[in-house]
């Protein structure tokens, strides 16, 4: 959608991005009985799709209306490679959140950490997020950060527009897509009918490599290593199984009048059918 051109300020957007395990590789994700983990050791990491549409929002309102995309994650050290797709892909600045106490994080302890880093950055007027990522797929990270900065979420977004000193946001709810308007700061969360994410190009590519990324721990952030990570989540993971799917064949016999008869009193006991 095209953005209104903001006549007072250029706008400071700050992007959360998550790297995921890339979903082509999904058949070699292996849960870890004994930590209850996911082991993704066999598949290579990736920008969480729905955090590129995050970027390409940014992007298109940085275009028209000038201002800074900062992009920020909090992950092992080698998502340094996911912060480089990002600066290749326009934005501005980068920051990695990596610490030993930061692993084991649930959504609370991880929104502690982007909120910690979201306030040690300066002035923001928008900070954006996907609305879910593919593997944790809660949905809570972005709501979470929003509530520990203390300033309004619009949430599965899928149209956004700058009005002036705020937003104008068309959400999707399982009813009905509604509209909402919310003043600058505020945390948006897109779904991906909101745009089309762009390729990187070989400009980008050649100016992130001029960029570095900024590397904050958990002392960086002044945070108490007992309210992130695994101490400092409230979500205890009782157990993690893979269901057993099975199919019971039965194969019919008779002539195809009387299959079909057969196959109809089976749909029905089975209240497939009435
Ligand atoms: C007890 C417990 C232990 C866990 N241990 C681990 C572990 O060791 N390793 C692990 O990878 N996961 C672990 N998880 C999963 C972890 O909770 C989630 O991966 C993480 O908190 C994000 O939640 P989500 O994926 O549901 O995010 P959602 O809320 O679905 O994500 C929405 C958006 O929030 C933003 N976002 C989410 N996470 C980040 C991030 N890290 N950095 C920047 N932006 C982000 C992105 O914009 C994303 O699109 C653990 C979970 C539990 C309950």
């Amino acid at each position: 959608m095209a953005q209104k051109k903001s006549k007072l300020h250029e706008l400071e957007i700050i992007v959360c991005i998550k790297p995921v395990p890339d979903p082509r590789k999904w058949d070699k994700l292996k849960l870890d009985p004994e930590t209850m983990l996911l082991n993704r050791s066999q598949v290579p990491p990736v920008i969480n799709a729905l955090d590129l549409n995050a970027i390409e929002q940014a992007m298109q309102i940085k275009e028209t209306n000038g201002g800074k995309v900062t992009v920020v994650t909090m992950a092992p050290p080698d998502a340094a490679d996911q912060l480089q797709e990002a600066l290749a892909l326009g934005c501005d600045q980068a920051y990695l959140l990596s610490d030993i106490a930061f692993a084991g994080a649930d959504t609370l302890a991880t929104a502690r950490c982007l909120a910690a880093a979201i306030k040690k950055i300066g002035r923001i007027d928008l900070v954006f997020c996907g609305a879910y990522s593919l593997d944790g797929s809660t949905s809570q990270v972005g709501p979470q950060v929003a509530e520990l900065l203390e300033i309004p979420d619009l949430t599965h977004v899928v149209k956004l527009q700058i009005e002036g000193e705020g937003v104008k946001a068309e959400c999707k709810t399982e009813s009905a897509d509604v509209i909402f308007e919310s003043q600058f700061p505020a945390l948006i969360t897109f779904d991906r009918e909101v745009n089309q994410p762009r390729l990187p190009g070989m400009v980008g590519i050649r100016r992130a490599k001029d960029i570095s990324v900024v590397k904050w721990n958990a002392a960086d952030l002044g945070i108490n290593t007992d309210q992130v990570g695994l101490k400092g989540s409230p979500t205890q993971m009782l157990n993690v199984f893979t269901p057993t799917i099975g199919r019971k064949g039965e194969i019919l016999q008779g002539s195809a009048l009387e299959l079909t008869s057969q196959l109809l009193s089976k749909l029905r006991t089975e209240k497939l059918l009435q």
